[in-house]
């Protein structure tokens, strides 16, 4: 467990909230959809200082189709530096192209993409920046030394967030497209006493 494992297979969305009129209100079905890190780069909340570090992203950028500025299935949660970078780009989809099969990270901090898509989107997204490296080794050697020498800490940094948010009690206008999803949110494994202690 270092951190830096992509998702084993493509992702499928649990929720569809519907009828929000701004972007901020879909970011918390957004945190539990993709598990409080960016879909890019596996940045997580727990690693940073969650306000202002993390966007809500429309894969399909607004400026090129205004019409899914308020669309769930279009929104991702990145981190701040991944937004910057894909901006009003068109890219591969991260939720089929960056899986546990297609990127591997090593422990220098390089990141290597397997397929044709995932190296196309690695350098969009200039994850092998010297910036992007160096975070992901440093991460890598905190979570090393940490699992030696202080496993509680280690976990920590491994952990969901405290605030994990209670979906069933947010009523979007529109409804939800997936309400199934509710059952498999965090909030509510945890509340079950499933919710894994690290990921
Ligand atoms: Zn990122």
């Amino acid at each position: 467990m270092d951190g830096y494992t992509y998702p084993g297979g493509k992702h499928r969305r649990k929720h569809g909230p519907l009828g929000y009129r701004s972007v901020g209100e879909f970011r918390d079905w957004l945190r539990d959809e993709f598990a409080f890190r960016c879909v890019y780069c596996l940045e997580r909340e727990q690693w940073a200082n969650c306000l202002g570090h993390f966007h809500i992203e429309h894969f399909e950028p607004v400026a090129m189709n205004p019409d899914r500025e308020l669309e769930y299935d279009n929104l991702l949660y990145s981190c701040q530096a991944c937004n910057l970078l894909k901006g009003s780009q068109a890219v591969p989809d991260p939720l089929t192209v960056f899986t546990a099969v297609a990127v591997v990270v090593q422990k220098t901090g390089r990141i290597l993409g397997k397929t044709a898509d995932a190296r196309r989107l690695i350098e969009i997204l200039q994850l092998n920046s010297p910036g992007f490296r160096k975070r992901r080794r440093l991460m890598i050697e905190i979570l090393a030394t940490a699992a030696k020498a202080n496993p509680a800490l280690c976990r920590e940094l491994l952990a969901f967030p405290e605030d994990l948010p209670d979906l069933a009690r947010l009523k979007p206008p529109g409804g939800n497209t997936r309400p199934s999803g509710i059952k498999k949110t965090y909030f509510v494994l945890r509340r079950a006493g499933r919710l894994p202690e690290t990921y």
